[in-house]
């Protein structure tokens, strides 16, 4: 039975695509790169219990970088650190992936390990008058892909 579950799970990965399994942009926590690292927002980072946390400039669309919470780990809130202080030393890279892209082929990117174990997911919006621009909709990460492999959902601990 467990193993007639993960084939066909398995087989699915090459219908579905990131957009339907990925976290939207509105409920991803991230972080105004304009943030100072005192004790409040370094709370709040650890409170929101996610290993990874998006960087955005301006909008919430403009994702520029992502923060490790690894990366916070010689940061002292009674610092006042600003948070691009910090993005600008690790320069971590993000990954973006077009929506349509089946799970198939972003299972092995993620497996190839060159794109780190999240991606952010956008689009062309060519809708209204203007020229199509990139728009980011969303993230997904190595997890998500293996909860719809193993069609199961996991229980963050
Ligand atoms: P973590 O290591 O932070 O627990 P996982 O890669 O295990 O993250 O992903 C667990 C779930 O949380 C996935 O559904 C993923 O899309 C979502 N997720 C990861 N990072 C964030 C974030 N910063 N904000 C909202 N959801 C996130």
């Amino acid at each position: 039975k467990d193993e007639v579950n993960i084939i066909s799970g398995a087989l699915e990965l090459r219908k579905k695509t990131v957009s339907d399994v990925m976290t939207k942009l509105e409920d991803a926590f991230m972080l105004p790169i304009t943030s100072v690292l005192d004790f409040e927002t370094m709370s709040e980072i650890i409170k929101s219990g996610y290993s990874r946390i998006p960087v955005y400039e301006g909008s919430r669309g403009n994702i520029v970088t992502v923060l490790f919470i690894k990366d916070l780990a010689f940061v002292d809130p009674d610092d006042n650190t600003p948070l691009k202080t910090l993005c600008q030393y690790y320069q971590n890279p993000c990954n973006f992936v077009f929506e349509d892209v089946t799970l198939d082929v972003m299972f092995k990117q993620f497996k190839e390990g060159h794109k780190g174990h999240m991606a952010f997911v956008h689009r062309i919006n060519n809708e209204g008058e203007g020229d199509p621009f990139y728009e980011t909709i969303g993230l997904v990460t190595l997890e998500d892909v293996i909860e719809e492999m193993i069609q199961a959902e996991f229980v963050d601990e």
